[in-house]
């Protein structure tokens, strides 16, 4: 393979769509090398069926709001590659949704899912609708409509969507109530279900305490800990949430935490009390982050502005794609920054990365760090299979299990001559291989 050049048809055949062929030309730098040790692999063309999703469902998704005006959204869902088990991958509601945003994480949940160990091929879906401003009411009426539509695709052996941005317990619940209604069974077919019908304990917690368990263990490497850091959290949502629970648990410090309008700094750290403000502030008050303030004066609201720029040791981008930039992140070199792990989907730029990855910052991509999601939504897909549901406990243990073996196996693929793990390498080469070889068994298709 010549990456350049599959990455220019890529290019040509599908333009306009960036963020799908930023994260296309990450993952093929990186395994070039190791691609090109199978000449079997060329053989069969096997990059481009990679990196072209198995299918893509478009459709219009038609709902009533509550003024009595008929509006109309889209919907979307990219079945990317079912190699190693059924399609599986998050629903996103917002309004910047698109064909490439999605299928760049469609591309992404493939690599993903094969480093968890578990047997889930990739997919994602969405809609440009956004619940935020909406009534409840409102978000049950087009959780049914997109249902109306995504039903006849989906299915616990075929293709089980998750949450994503703007798609938590609420949206989940609704769009299941809307699935086992049209087909009138009752299947494990969406993740991150309420415990009352198949949701399994850890599920909300899994991404953001997963991504923790990662930065521990690659703090560890280092023979350091999260206990006594100061820690920057963009986002103030699912991740964000739970990562800022796991590293207060650790004895971290939480500095920060944002919104799509701006970010709050707490100079004091926002601790245990400060969080359960935040938690009910944004799961039930569904209230915007600069309302911290107002309850904890010493803090400041930053408007329109990324947390990157203040002081700390640890950076856990946990809210949106290509939110922490080259200046950005040459400020939390020039800050002494030790780690920064994605708790988000490609929450940092191809050139923020090179600034990292040249400072010899330990910096994980989230198809490693935040696959704990994803990989307690497999294990929801266990239990839900098994008809029983696990302890806490249980779960917890296998995320701890799950997150240490992809590390390891970062380790194993990416430790570059100089002994630092290049983490990106080591994901994108140990998670392409698994798919890589079950493609060559399967047959061409
Ligand atoms: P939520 O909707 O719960 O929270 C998203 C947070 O990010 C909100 O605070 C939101 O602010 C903020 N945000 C969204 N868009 C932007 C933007 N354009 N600029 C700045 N801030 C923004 O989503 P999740 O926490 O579930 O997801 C966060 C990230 O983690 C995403 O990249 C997602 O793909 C990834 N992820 C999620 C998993 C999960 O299990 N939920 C699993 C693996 C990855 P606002 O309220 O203003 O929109």
């Amino acid at each position: 393979m010549d990456a350049k050049k599959v990455l220019e048809n890529l290019k040509q055949r599908f333009p306009n769509e960036p963020e799908y062929h930023q994260a296309v030309e990450e993952v093929l730098g990186t395994i070039e090398e190791e691609y090109n040790k199978h000449p079997e692999f060329d053989k069969v063309n096997l990059i481009e069926r990679l990196c072209i999703p198995d299918r893509i469902y478009q459709f219009r998704v038609t709902w009533l709001d509550d003024k009595g005006n008929i509006q109309t959204n889209m919907g979307y869902r990219i079945q990317h590659n079912n190699a190693i088990g059924p399609y599986k991958g998050g629903i996103r509601f917002h309004k910047s949704v698109n064909l490439g945003i999605l299928k760049f994480l469609a591309f992404e949940q493939t690599f993903k899912n094969s480093l968890t160990t578990l047997a889930m091929g990739g997919a994602k879906g969405g809609s440009d609708f956004s619940p935020r401003g909406k009534s409840s009411a409102e978000v049950m009426r087009f959780c049914q409509a997109f249902m109306l539509e995504l039903y006849r695709h989906i299915g616990p052996d075929c293709d089980v969507p998750a949450g994503d941005i703007g798609v938590g317990g609420r949206e989940v619940g609704y769009m299941f109530g809307a699935y086992k209604k049209y087909t009138r069974e009752f299947q494990g077919v969406l993740t991150g279900k309420a415990l009352e019908f198949g949701g399994s304990l850890i599920r909300p917690e899994a991404t953001g305490y997963g991504t923790v368990y990662f930065l521990r263990a690659m703090l560890k490497t280092k023979g350091m800990e999260i206990a006594g850091k100061k820690v920057l959290i963009s986002g103030a949502g699912n991740v964000a949430q739970y990562a800022a629970e796991k590293v207060l648990q650790l004895g971290g410090k939480v500095m920060t935490m944002s919104d799509s309008d701006g970010y709050i700094y707490d100079p004091d750290g926002i601790d245990r009390e400060k969080l359960d403000y935040i938690f009910d502030l944004k799961q039930v008050q569904r209230g915007r982050i600069k309302e911290y303030v107002d309850q904890y004066p010493s803090a400041k609201y930053v408007e329109g502005q990324k947390p990157w720029f203040e002081k700390a040791d640890i950076a856990l981008p946990c809210a949106t794609q290509n939110e922490l930039n080259e200046e950005q992140a040459k400020a939390l070199v020039a800050n002494g920054v030790i780690a920064v792990a994605e708790g988000a989907n490609m929450p940092t730029t191809p050139a923020a990365i090179k600034v990292l990855q040249d400072a010899k910052v330990l910096y994980s991509p989230g198809k490693a760090s935040n696959a704990g999601g994803v990989s307690v939504s497999g294990l929801e897909m266990a239990q839900n299979s098994q008809r029983l549901s696990w302890t806490s406990e249980e779960v917890d243990a296998k995320l701890l299990w799950i997150m240490e073996n992809i590390h390891d196996n970062c380790v194993k693929y990416g430790t570059e001559p100089d002994g630092y793990v290049n983490y990106v390498k080591g994901a994108n080469v140990a998670g392409f291989m698994k798919v890589a070889k079950a493609m060559m068994a399967q047959g061409v298709f």
